[in-house]
C-alpha cells in the first residue's frame, strides 16, 4: 500500500493523528470543511476551553507538543461546589499534588497542533473542503469545495474519519452494512456564556477550580482562561417545564440566573443578550463497532465515539486513540488489515465505556455531589486509597490520572463501589480502619 493516507477533519484530532502517522513515515492529507482558523481573528470576547487530563498530556508528549501547551494552561484542582446561598466549598480530584486537571483553549490547542503536523513537512491541510461521500468499493471520496462551489472526487488508499459526532466518513461506513450504530440524544444541551475579567483585570474567582453549581436537573458550570475570563456553561433540559424551551425571554432567564445562579448572575454581563445569542449545543453518544473496514478505513475520535462532556474526556480518549494507533503501527509495520482489526477489537470497549461513564458522571455532577452519602461514599474512597494504594483507585482518578482502559476502569469502578456501599452500610466512616476495611477488599 501506498505510503499516503487521507484524513477527513482538522478538529482536534485529525492534526494530531497526522503527526503521529508522519513521524511513522506516512504522507497525509487532510481535508477540512471550515477554513483556516489560524487566519480569522477570534472572537476575544467568547474563549471556549477544554479540560485536559493524563490521557491527552500524554499524547501530546509523544509528539512533543506538551511543552509548548503547558505555559497555556491552567491547573484546576477540583470542583468549587457554589451552593444556592452563595457558600462554596472545594471537592478536591485527588489527593496527591500532581492529581489535578488543566484548562486549555480549545482554539488554541486545534491550532498548535495544526501547526505541528504542517511542520512535519508530510501534512497538507486542504481547508474549505466538505466530505459529502465515500465509496468503499472504488476507494473514492467526494468532497464540496466551498472556494470554488464545485464538487469533486478525490481517490485514496487509506481513509481515516476524524470528521467528529456527525461524521460523513461513519455514514458511508454504515451504509457499506456489518456495521453497528447507535446515536443516544442525552435530552439535555448546553450554552456557553462568558465572565470577563474583573476591573481589576484578575479572575472573579478562584481560578485553579472548576467550579460547579449542581441544581439537581440542571447545573452550571465555570472553567478559567488565561486572558483571565471564565468560560461558564450552562447544562439544561431542552424540553419541560425548566428547559431551554421554556426559559427564552428576557425576564425568564434573568429569574433563572437570579433565583438558580445569584453569584454568578452578578458578574454575567449582559446575561439576556448573552442567553438569547449565544447558540444552544446538542448532547448525545455515539456507540459503534467496529470502528474500520478491512484494511481502507477507520474512525478515532468523536467519530468513533462521542461522549457527553461529564468527565472532561472526549478530547483525551481522542488523543489517546492517536497514542493507541500509533503503539499499534510500531506493532505491525504498515500492516494495516491487522493494525485496525486490533484497533477496534482491543480500543471500542473502552469508547463504550467512556460513553457510559461519562453520562453517569452528569448525574453525579448536577445531583450527587451534595449528597451526604456521595460525600461519605468519596471520602471513604479516598481513605482506602491511603490504605491500600496499591488496590484501591477512586473512579474518577482512574479516569483521570491513569491511563488504565477506560473499559478496566468501569469494571474497577463498580466492583470499588458496591465495596464502599457494603463498607458504609455496616460501618460509621469515622469508626472505618484497615482492619475493618480489610474484610471487606480481601
Ligand atoms: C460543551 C463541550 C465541552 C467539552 N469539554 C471537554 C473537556 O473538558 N475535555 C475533553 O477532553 N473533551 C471535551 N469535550 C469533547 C471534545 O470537544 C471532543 O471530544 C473533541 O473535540 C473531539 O475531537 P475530534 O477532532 O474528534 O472532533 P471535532 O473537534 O468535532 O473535529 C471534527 C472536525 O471535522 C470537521 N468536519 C466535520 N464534518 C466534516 C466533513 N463532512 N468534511 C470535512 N470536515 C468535516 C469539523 O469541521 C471539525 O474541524 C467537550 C465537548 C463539548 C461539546
Amino acid at each position: 500500500m501506498a505510503k499516503k493516507i487521507t484524513l477527513i477533519g482538522a478538529g482536534l484530532t485529525g492534526p494530531l493523528l497526522a503527526t503521529y502517522l508522519a513521524n511513522r513515515g506516512y504522507t497525509v492529507d487532510i481535508y477540512e470543511r471550515r477554513s483556516d482558523m489560524r487566519n480569522t481573528s477570534i472572537n476575544a470576547g467568547r474563549s471556549i476551553n477544554l479540560a485536559l487530563s493524563v490521557r491527552g498530556i500524554h499524547a501530546l508528549k509523544e509528539v512533543g507538543l506538551f511543552e509548548k501547551i503547558d505555559p497555556m494552561t491552567i491547573a484546576m484542582k477540583g470542583r468549587m461546589i457554589h451552593d444556592l446561598d452563595g457558600t462554596t466549598h472545594l471537592q478536591r480530584y485527588g489527593q496527591k499534588p500532581e492529581e489535578v486537571i488543566y484548562s486549555v483553549s480549545r482554539a488554541k490547542l486545534n491550532m498548535e497542533l495544526m501547526t505541528l503536523a504542517e511542520e512535519t513537512g508530510k501534512v497538507n491541510i486542504h481547508f474549505n473542503q466538505k466530505c459529502i461521500g465515500m465509496d468503499l468499493d472504488e476507494k473514492m471520496l467526494s468532497f464540496f469545495d466551498k472556494k470554488s462551489d464545485n464538487e469533486k472526487e478525490i481517490p485514496f488508499d487509506l481513509v481515516m474519519g476524524v470528521d467528529g459526532s456527525a461524521s460523513a466518513v461513519r455514514d458511508a461506513m454504515i451504509s457499506k452494512g456489518n456495521f453497528n450504530f447507535e446515536f443516544k440524544p442525552l435530552g439535555h444541551g448546553y450554552k456557553e456564556l462568558t465572565i470577563p475579567p474583573g476591573e481589576n483585570g484578575d479572575f472573579q474567582w478562584e481560578p485553579n477550580a472548576l467550579h460547579i453549581w449542581p441544581r439537581g436537573l440542571f447545573m452550571l458550570i465555570a472553567l478559567p482562561n488565561i486572558d483571565r475570563s471564565f468560560t461558564c456553561t450552562l447544562f439544561f433540559p431542552m424540553e419541560g417545564a425548566v428547559s431551554f424551551e421554556s426559559v427564552q425571554k428576557g425576564k425568564d432567564i434573568e429569574g433563572l440566573f437570579h433565583e438558580q445562579f445569584p453569584d454568578a448572575f452578578d458578574l454575567l454581563p449582559h446575561i439576556v443578550d448573552q442567553f438569547q445569542q449565544n447558540p444552544i449545543g446538542h448532547l448525545g453518544s455515539v456507540y459503534c463497532d467496529p470502528w474500520h473496514v478491512e484494511n481502507k478505513a477507520v474512525l478515532l475520535g468523536d467519530a468513533a465515539h462521542a461522549v457527553v462532556p461529564f468527565f472532561g474526556q472526549g478530547m483525551n480518549a481522542s488523543f489517546q486513540d492517536c497514542s493507541v494507533l500509533n503503539n499499534l503501527m510500531i506493532k505491525y509495520p504498515d500492516n494495516w488489515e491487522i493494525i485496525l482489526s486490533e484497533f477496534s477489537k482491543q480500543h471500542v470497549p473502552n469508547g463504550h465505556a467512556i460513553a457510559d461513564m461519562a453520562v453517569e458522571n452528569y448525574l453525579e455532577m448536577r445531583d450527587h455531589v451534595n449528597n451526604p452519602r456521595y460525600k461519605k461514599r468519596r471520602e471513604l474512597e479516598l481513605k482506602m486509597e491511603c490504605m491500600f494504594p496499591e488496590k484501591f483507585t477512586p473512579r474518577y482518578s482512574m479516569v483521570s490520572f491513569h491511563q488504565i482502559p477506560y473499559a478496566n476502569v468501569y469494571a474497577r469502578g463498580e466492583e470499588q463501589y458496591q465495596l464502599l456501599d457494603a463498607i458504609l452500610d455496616k460501618y460509621e466512616l469515622d469508626d472505618v480502619n484497615e482492619t475493618i476495611a480489610r474484610n471487606f477488599i480481601g
